[in-house]
Order: C-alpha cells, then sequence, then structure tokens
C-alpha cells in the first residue's frame, strides 16, 4: 500500500499575499504538490480559466455541492461562496501524492477539525512584525489610527493558533523556499518515516 500524502493548508489574513506565495510556488519546477483548484461563485476575472484557476459555479450549483457533500471546506467571502471539492483532495492523498489547499481562514479551520493530521501553515503579513518598530519610530500617526492596527495586529495573532507554522511574506522567494523546507521536514518525521523502515525489516 502507498504511503498517503500530505495534506497541506496554506492559510492567513486577507491581503497577505497567499495567492501570489501560491502561484510562484507552482511557476517552480521542483514544487512536487498538487494543487486543488477550488469551486466559486465569483465572476472570472480577466485571463482567469474555469478548470484551472477555479471552477466556477452558480450560487445554485454550489448550494447543491454543499447538500451532497462534495466539499471538504466552504466559506462565504465578500459576497462570494469559495470551496475546495473533497473528491480530489482524498483521491489524490490515496494515491500518496501532497495536496496543496490554499483558502481563507474559515474554511481552514474547518480542514483543521476534518485533517487534524494536515500541515497548517500560516502566511504572516511582515507589517505585523515591523508594526511595533513602525509606530514607535515614525511618531506620525494618530492614536486612533494605533489602536486600529494594534487591534487588527492582535486579531491576525490570535489566528496562528491554529496552525503549525507560521511563514513570514516578507519576500515570495523566502515564503516560498520557507514553505518548501517545512513540506520537505515534514516528511521526514519520525512517525512517517519509520513505518516504512519497520515494513522494509518486516518487523512489527
Ligand atoms: P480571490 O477571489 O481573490 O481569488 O480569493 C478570495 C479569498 O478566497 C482568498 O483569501 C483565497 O485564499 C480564498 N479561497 C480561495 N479558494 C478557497 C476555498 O476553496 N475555500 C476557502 N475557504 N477559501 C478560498
Amino acid at each position: 500500500m502507498k504511503e498517503r500524502g500530505l495534506l497541506i493548508v496554506l492559510s492567513g489574513p486577507s491581503g497577505v499575499g497567499k495567492g501570489t506565495v501560491r502561484q510562484a510556488l507552482f511557476a517552480q519546477e521542483d514544487t512536487k504538490f498538487e494543487y486543488s483548484i477550488s469551486v466559486t461563485t465569483r465572476k472570472p476575472r480577466q485571463g482567469e480559466r474555469d478548470g484551472v484557476d477555479y471552477f466556477f459555479k452558480t450560487r445554485e450549483e454550489f448550494e447543491e455541492m454543499i447538500e451532497n457533500n462534495k466539499l471538504l471546506e466552504w466559506a462565504e467571502y465578500v459576497g462570494n461562496y469559495y470551496g475546495t471539492p473533497v473528491d480530489y483532495v482524498e483521491q489524490t492523498l490515496e494515491s500518496g501524492r501532497d495536496v496543496f489547499l490554499e483558502i481563507e481562514v474559515q474554511g481552514a479551520l474547518q480542514v483543521r477539525k476534518a485533517f487534524p493530521e494536515g500541515l497548517f501553515i500560516f502566511l504572516a503579513p511582515p507589517s505585523l512584525a515591523e508594526l511595533k518598530n513602525r509606530i514607535v519610530t515614525r511618531g506620525t500617526e494618530t492614536e486612533s489610527l494605533i489602536e486600529n492596527r494594534m487591534k487588527a495586529a492582535k486579531e491576525e495573532i490570535e489566528l496562528m493558533d491554529a496552525y503549525d507554522y507560521v511563514v513570514e511574506n516578507d519576500s515570495i522567494e523566502l515564503a516560498c523556499e520557507r514553505i518548501k523546507a517545512i513540506v520537505l521536514a515534514e516528511h521526514l518525521r519520525r512517525d512517517r518515516v519509520a513505518p516504512r523502515y519497520k515494513k522494509m525489516l518486516e518487523v512489527e
């Protein structure tokens, strides 16, 4: 029997650059994981293709997929539905290949419940780390603006709790490297590797 693939989930706050990092990752030849194409009810943007960027559906079609348990997770984001087709994920993992999801945070929480063994990566805005520094050094922000920023930052940090790794998106290239390093390390975990060795030696 083949070893099951890894389910890799990249998520993070809106506007952090998840889509850009995902596109950069999949543009690299040595990226071995399979991208799970999502279903959405939003209209295609210029240049987007059905079955490549998304599966574009009507709300009725999407709701039917929810009813028929065809989605591993789904969320409504800025007035549109987005969801992950469960069959593709299951079949690909079963065939031994890794699956990569790039989804917003509500969906990631649902996946965590269904697949606690998944690899959950939080993409963090560099502004989070720079925030305090900037606030202190700049001294030009109004008090209420600072408060708003701090509140938003705190909420973002709280979101991290559901993840295994945090990757700062200070540079797209570095973010991709970090994600690949995490996936590589995950494949080398003793609990994943040991069964293979034991089987080789045919010991219990
Ligand atoms: P966009 O409309 O810009 O392509 O995507 C909007 C947001 O939806 C992004 O944060 C993206 O990560 C998220 N998204 C894309 N596909 C899915 C999905 O299948 N499920 C969930 N929950 N979010 C998704």
